[in-house]
């Protein structure tokens, strides 16, 4: 039904106005859900065309993220998992209008490498979301929540942070609650995936050809992991619970020993971002001989 019909009928019948609203409303939500489709089809086509990972965006129902923007001044972005609501700079919207998402193709690197740490955090909301639903929905994505579920217990619920976050040396112990090792795990892994499409983009910049075509490229951003490996970059944070800890600190980021390690990388870079089989085998290769598990 069109506005205009629902528009006239409603001056004819003040008795219809509740299923008239109603029918409006169902216009309404029909026209954002194709909005929502819209856009995200477009990211997914920028995201194939400038060669970025899509196997877990493809995951994703068309219309799961609510996109929004604003002027935000202290973080980049944020991610709202109860409303699945993802807020997201002017920058990173068209002709910084606040409307629709930039295409990818126009974001600079580092808009990109946020862009998919937000991206990230919807999906892991996504797949908790399905985790609740019975039957077949979302067959194939537990996988990997029931290795987030193993991880968290085994390396988040007792952590390293930094008390003093430029002092990246020292080090004290702590013991998380449940929501709190939850979020330590996704901020983590979520670094790592901007991490990953940041360094994608930089070793992908001087020829324009996917890095797996290129064996130059893939050692280039195998390298890259091992300094960020080395330096302790890939460390994510949470919000502490506790009042007294948080008026001391508004986040408590992890250190060094409590960073993502190489097999959580292999089983992001495998299920999630979708890399190729050879290039995980040259990954799997070159690390062969720092490889601990720990878990
Ligand atoms: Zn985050």
């Amino acid at each position: 039904m069109s506005h205009l019909t629902i528009r006239l009928f409603l001056a004819w019948c003040c008795c219809w106005l509740v299923p008239v609203f109603l029918a409006e409303a169902a216009v309404t939500a029909r026209d954002e859900k194709s909005d929502k489709s819209r856009t995200w089809e477009r990211l997914l086509d920028d995201a194939g065309r400038v060669q970025l990972p899509t196997k877990f965006l493809k995951a994703l129902p068309p219309d799961f993220i609510h996109f929004e923007f604003d002027d935000l001044r202290f973080y980049a972005a944020e991610y709202h998992p109860d409303e699945h609501r993802m807020i997201l700079n002017r920058s990173l919207s068209f002709n910084a209008a606040g409307r629709t998402l930039k295409p990818l193709g126009k974001m600079t690197h580092k808009e990109l490498e946020v862009l998919y740490h937000e991206l990230f955090h919807a999906y892991m909301n996504y797949l908790q979301v399905v985790e609740k639903q019975p039957g077949e929905a979302g067959h194939g994505s537990r996988e990997l929540l029931s290795f987030a579920k193993k991880q968290q217990a085994c390396r988040y619920e007792e952590v390293r942070i930094t008390p003093v976050a430029l002092r990246k040396d020292d080090t004290e112990s702590r013991y998380l609650t449940k929501s709190e090792s939850w979020e330590a795990l996704n901020e983590t892994w979520a670094v790592f995936i901007g991490w990953a499409v940041w360094n994608q983009l930089e070793v992908q910049q001087k020829t324009g050809r996917s890095m797996f075509q290129k064996p130059q490229q893939a050692h280039q951003w195998i390298l890259r992991l091992k300094v960020a490996f080395e330096k302790g970059d890939l460390r994510g944070y949470y919000v502490p619970e506790d009042p007294d800890e948080r008026r001391l600190a508004q986040k408590r980021y992890l250190a060094k020993p409590s960073q993502l390690t190489l097999k959580e990388a292999g089983v992001l870079m495998k299920q999630v971002l979708g890399f190729q089989h050879d290039f995980i085998k040259r990954f799997e290769a070159s690390f062969e001989s720092s490889k601990v598990s720990t878990c």
